[in-house]
């Protein structure tokens, strides 16, 4: 895998990842939470 592919598949917004950064504020939210504990941003499917 590339430099480029990687960082294109780290910057995918993956739910079943064991953790995701905010879209909205970068927070490195845990995996399952619904709403970002930082910024309250919902992350999970409506
Ligand atoms: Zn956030």
């Amino acid at each position: 895998m590339s430099p480029e592919e990687r960082a294109a598949a780290e910057a995918t917004f993956d739910l079943d990842a064991e953790s995701n950064d905010c879209p909205a504020c970068g927070f490195q939210v845990p995996g399952g939470a619904e709403r970002c504990p930082d910024c309250g941003l919902r992350l999970g499917p409506a």
